[in-house]
């Protein structure tokens, strides 16, 4: 099987490495999808200094015409929408409807950002002295770096790639090991579409070896990275010393509020979704529900019976890979050995073909307290802690007892108390009488505290990231002057 190549300066570039790690279906460890190569540091500088070959003509075409290709690529992503699902689903393991969401997902960014390469904007402002005309213009930062997790493989790519293409950046890519097949179909998507030579390059390899050349090499000047707090907060570390602009979106430990008043119903299904839709393997994953202790015990026998429909195999996907799993079942252990109480799954599902993947069920752990593992670190897996306050204020102080801060949301009816949740709630993103998961291309998107450092990624500020900006003063008097004083 010959291993996934490298796309450096606008060629598909077999890897010198001798050693490659296998694309392991996680439903069917069977399954070997492919090779990935664990390319060299030089192979690494190859794929930069072809960036930085592209960028001069790259940031001088015109910001429209980047845009006008960007959105092609939306076309092409929309064509081969179903075998990309598909390739997304065999190497992550997710159903296929939620790979479909997810190419959807990454068809919409693309939409977003072709048209924010044509609202590449800065601002007029007025002088203090006459016959001055002040203005800022946006300029692409120069070569940037993408390193990226395997839990959305297509769709968090795209939110940068594009951005990035969109301002006149060019870029070197570096997917997750778990996931090579699909950061290939989508760089080709960018191919086709005419991303010229060079100004989008992919690098497979060791996140330590290859990640960190990304972060050192001095012609890179930004870099952008999602994935674990663990690895985001050495590379922020390291890109610091290099004075380099960084973008870290890491984990969570994202809360659902359930108060007294809110619909059973809606929250049941809502907390449902969050925690196990995608195997809880979303940044946005609910991992915690903080429920007022009169109305628990109804709630959460409402949970269960509905969470138990989810059969894994079916109705939800296994762990990305062993280490994933591992992890689960850790935090499945340590929560039992902390005096949780596990009222739903627990144990690895082993049934009938499940042998031959990575699943593990819904699990439920009632009377989890703030200090435990279970309600403070991300688990990255479908297991959901309950936790019972006496009241708002309470639940509120729970909710923000974390180090992480993404999303959240809260069930309930009483506006006062739903607006003092908006306001008090220490999380990038919010919902109101909504799952915590998701995020609309449109809106900025990242998290607070330990989960986001950097600015926000999406929306219309995601360009800030990618950009400089130059204030320009022009003095049109035509006579010498003092200049301004200040
Ligand atoms: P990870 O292990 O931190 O890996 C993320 C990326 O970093 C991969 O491409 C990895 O390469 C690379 N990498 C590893 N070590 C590196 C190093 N020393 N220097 C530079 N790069 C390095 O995270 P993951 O397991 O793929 O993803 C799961 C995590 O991502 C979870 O914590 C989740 O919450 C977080 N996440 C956050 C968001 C958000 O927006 N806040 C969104 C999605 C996921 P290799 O694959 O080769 O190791």
């Amino acid at each position: 099987m010959e291993p996934y190549r490298n796309f450096i300066d606008g060629k598909w570039t077999p890897s010198k490495a001798s050693r490659t790690v296998p694309n392991v279906n996680p439903a069917n460890t069977g399954d070997v999808i492919g090779q990935v190569p664990m390319s060299s540091v030089e192979e690494c500088r190859a794929a930069i200094a072809s960036a930085e070959r592209a960028l001069p003509a790259w940031r001088a075409t015109p910001a429209p015409q980047r845009g006008r290709i960007i959105d092609k690529a939306r076309i092409i992503l929309q064509r081969r929408k179903q075998e990309i699902a598909e390739a997304l689903t065999r190497e992550e393991g997710k159903l296929v409807h939620e790979s479909l969401g997810e190419v959807q997902k990454a068809s919409n960014v693309l939409e977003f950002m072709s048209g924010e390469a044509i609202r590449l904007s800065g601002e007029t402002l007025p002088s203090e002295l006459g016959h001055t005309f002040c203005y800022t213009i946006r300029q692409p930062i120069g070569v940037v770096a993408a390193i990226t997790p395997w839990n959305f493989p297509v769709c968090i790519p795209a939110w940068k790639i594009a951005p990035a293409l969109a301002t006149g950046c060019t870029v070197v890519f570096k997917p997750a090991t778990l996931t090579p097949h699909t950061a290939m179909q989508l760089v080709q998507v960018f191919e086709e579409a005419g991303v010229p030579a060079g100004a989008l390059n992919l690098i497979y390899g060791s996140g330590g070896e290859i990640g960190n050349e990304l972060v050192r090499h001095p012609a890179v000047r930004a870099v952008s990275f999602t994935g674990s707090n663990e690895v985001g907060m050495g590379l922020y570390r390291l890109g610091a010393e290099q004075g380099k602009k960084i973008q870290c979106e890491m984990g969570g430990k994202n809360p659902v509020v359930v108060l007294e008043d809110a619909d059973f119903d809606l929250a049941v299904e809502g907390v449902a979704q969050g925690a196990f839709s995608s195997t809880g393997q979303r940044c946005t994953a609910t991992s915690r529900v903080v429920i007022i202790d009169t109305v628990a015990d109804a709630f959460v026998a409402k949970l269960v019976e509905r969470s138990r429909k989810i059969r894994p195999g079916s109705e939800m996907g296994p762990s990305v890979d062993a280490s994933q799993l591992d992890t689960v079942m850790t935090a499945v252990q340590k929560a039992r050995e902390e005096g949780a109480k596990c009222i739903l799954g627990g144990e690895r599902e082993r049934s009938g073909p499940l042998e031959k993947g990575f699943f593990f069920p819904p699990t439920i752990f009632d009377h989890v307290k703030p200090t435990m593992n279970l309600a403070q670190e991300e688990v990255f897996g479908p297991v959901l802690a309950i936790l019972r306050v006496k009241s708002f204020e309470e639940a509120m102080e729970v909710a923000n007892g974390v180090r992480y801060g993404l999303t959240s949301s809260i069930y309930a009816n009483d506006p006062g108390r739903i607006f003092r949740f908006v306001e008090g709630i220490e999380t990038g993103i919010t919902h109101v009488n909504s799952p915590t998961m998701g995020g609309e291309p449109q809106l900025p998107f990242g998290g607070v505290k330990q989960t986001g450092l950097g600015s926000r990624e999406m929306g219309r500020t995601a360009i800030d990231f990618y950009s400089e900006l130059k204030t320009v003063y022009v003095d049109y008097t035509g006579q010498k002057r003092a200049t301004n004083i200040y």
